[in-house]
């Protein structure tokens, strides 16, 4: 029947590993917070999709330059991505953590001084603690992925990171060896958006929208982020 048009298939892309949002389960099948929201919204509004997951910094990449349709990835709604995306309706709030090993003598950002401190590339954590360098006087060294950089503080190497606050708390309930020093202070960070390329992929971000608000109207995303987090957003 030609009135029914087939339905449209999009490539988005993916952090590889940014738990609770986006990561593998057993079976090598990508679940998570984000991952379980598009599925859904997936299939309430008709499309499919081919997921791309690679390091935080190339994903991003892909879908300014037009190589993948969208980007969900526990990525932030900012100024300056607003240059590039047009973002959806915002569905997750984070902040910034700053975290420590266990047993650290680092106390303050102060003792940061002349020490190394670990960020991920193309973060909008990662701005953030940039922001921070001259004012504490730290070395910075670039990681692609959160694992690599988490086991340069576990390891000793580096002396801090940055990350977001719901992706290291996540870690640390699951074993990852990290004092998290701010909790009841996080630097502002926004929300969470699903993203394409500015002024491209319109029916794509109409599509998110429209799933997102059908998924908030009847719990579904509520249970989505109980699954993960054991408690309502
Ligand atoms: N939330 C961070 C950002 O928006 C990091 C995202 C990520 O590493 N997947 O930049």
């Amino acid at each position: 029947d030609h009135i029914h048009a087939d339905k449209p298939h999009y490539t988005i892309s993916t952090d590889a590993t940014y738990p609770p949002f986006d990561f593998q389960d057993k079976n090598n099948d990508y679940i998570g917070i984000d991952q379980d929201i598009l599925k859904e919204i997936a299939k309430r509004e008709n499309f499919t999709y081919t997921l791309k997951p690679m390091s935080f910094t190339s994903a991003a990449q892909l879908v300014a330059n037009g190589q993948a349709d969208g980007i969900i990835a526990g990525m932030a709604i900012t100024d300056e991505r607003k240059e590039v995306y047009d973002n959806s309706t915002p569905y997750y709030k984070t902040g910034v953590a700053w975290i420590v090993k266990n047993g650290s003598e680092i106390k303050s950002l102060k003792d940061l001084k002349g020490k190394t401190v670990a960020l991920k590339t193309g973060t909008a954590a990662s701005e953030y603690g940039k922001s921070l360098q001259k004012k504490y006087g730290f070395n910075i060294k670039y990681f692609n992925d959160t694992d690599t950089m988490y086991n340069d503080v576990v390891v000793g190497n580096s002396a801090a990171t940055f990350e977001d606050m719901p992706v290291i708390q996540y870690a640390i309930k699951n074993g990852v060896k990290l004092k998290v020093m701010n909790t009841n202070n996080p630097g502002n960070a926004g929300s969470y958006g699903f993203f394409v390329k500015k002024g491209e992929n319109k029916e794509l971000l109409a599509s998110f929208n429209r799933g997102f608000a059908s998924i908030k109207k009847d719990g579904t995303y509520d249970k989505i982020i109980k699954k993960y987090l054991g408690a309502p957003a």
